[in-house]
């Protein structure tokens, strides 16, 4: 296969890695901020991979393990609003929140469906005129372009039965908020590749230049990763701290001109709450006035309730980079992919499930 036979081939990878071994002579902490990256490192054993000195770990760039239980509640809370259709991506549905999930929710009546795009549910909407179709934005600036071009054209069509729960979050204010809580001291970060492609590599400037951080955008093949790494590594030891990308075939610097002007022009920033972060000015999407009849916030009156944590899960650490998934003692015991406590067993892109199906510390 083009473009993805060529970046798994084994003996470039014990190359690079080679080179890695050779070059890496100063501790060094490495995080991923992106859970697809995480995932590559697990499965394709990149951690075994490298010298004593890189220490890997995980960050929060997975959409859905970073909802907050108070963004979970109220999609349950509107799903089971009479004449509501909650449309949402699969990733959702087995997400717990403080007392349910919508999987629980559907089970008990509520009409949640699984759509692969903003163009099914908008198609909901076209068949069902009589009900009310809400779409559930969850995900980082990758998905935000597709949905908010489902705002447009549910405009341009007069689809008057389309909304959206906006809980779209943007990626750069919140690796600042992590860095600012000074709980981790990192070395080097892989940027996240996807996100990247829609934004560019501009945005994590401010990481090198303020933080002091070498930052290499990395793709999601073996020898992405392996190569961004040494990018890292080489940065380090020459003293440097800048912006790479290692990842041409998908990034530019500038980003995708046109994702971004859809996103802004539909989409203006707000704060936002993360899973184990809390409230980040700037990282969420709501949106604008003039598309404000699509704002499900608006149209509903969405009570909740009260929130609650899940008792004796460590997802919040894990997504700040603080505890790894052998810290949490319900790892591969109350908790499994099967039986999940928390959204980072849940998720594919999730920590715990990574460690779970491809790490070394399964915990049976
Ligand atoms: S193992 Fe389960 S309970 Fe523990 S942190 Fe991970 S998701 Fe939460």
């Amino acid at each position: 296969m083009k473009f993805i036979d060529e970046f798994r081939r084994s003996d470039l990878a014990q190359a690079v890695s080679a080179r890695i071994q050779q070059r890496s002579k100063t501790p060094a902490r490495l995080m991923e901020f992106c859970g697809s990256h995480t995932v590559a490192i697990f499965k394709h054993g990149i951690r075994q991979m490298l010298p004593p000195t890189i220490d890997m770990t995980s960050g929060p760039g997975c959409p859905v393990c970073v909802t907050a239980n108070t963004d979970i509640d109220k999609s349950i809370a509107l799903a089971k609003i009479p004449g509501v259709i909650l449309a949402t991506f699969g990733d959702m549905l087995k997400v717990p929140g403080s007392y349910s999930s919508l999987q629980e929710a559907k089970a008990e009546g509520a009409d949640v469906r699984v759509v692969y795009s903003t163009l099914d549910a908008l198609a909901i909407a076209k068949e069902n005129p009589d009900r009310k179709v809400v779409f559930l934005g969850i995900g980082f600036e990758t998905t935000t372009p597709t949905i908010a071009a489902s705002v447009l054209q549910a405009e341009a069509e007069g689809i008057r039965n389309f909304s959206i729960l906006s809980q779209n979050k943007v990626c750069p204010p919140t690796i600042r908020a992590l860095l600012d809580l000074g709980e981790i001291r990192l070395q080097g970060l892989i940027c996240p590749g996807h996100v990247s492609a829609v934004i560019g590599s501009h945005p994590w400037d401010f990481i090198s230049r303020e933080y002091g951080i070498p930052c290499v955008v990395s793709g999601f093949e073996p020898l992405d990763i392996l190569q961004g790494i040494e990018m890292l590594v080489a940065q380090i030891e020459s003293g440097q701290s800048k912006v790479e990308i290692a990842y041409r075939r998908g990034v530019r610097p500038e980003g995708n001109r046109k994702a971004i002007e859809v996103i802004e022009q539909v989409f203006q920033p707000c704060a936002a709450s993360w899973r184990g972060i809390g409230i980040v000015p700037g990282s969420g999407l709501k949106l604008r006035p003039r598309y404000e009849r699509f704002d499900a916030d608006l149209a509903f009156d969405i009570q909740p309730g009260p929130t609650r944590e899940h008792a004796g899960c460590l997802c919040g650490e894990i997504l700040r980079g603080v505890k790894t998934p052998a810290d949490c003692r319900l790892f591969g015991k109350a908790c499994t992919p099967e039986n999940p406590v928390g959204p980072c067993m849940v998720s594919h892109e999730g920590s715990c499930s990574a460690h779970y199906l491809y790490g070394e510390d399964h915990g049976e």
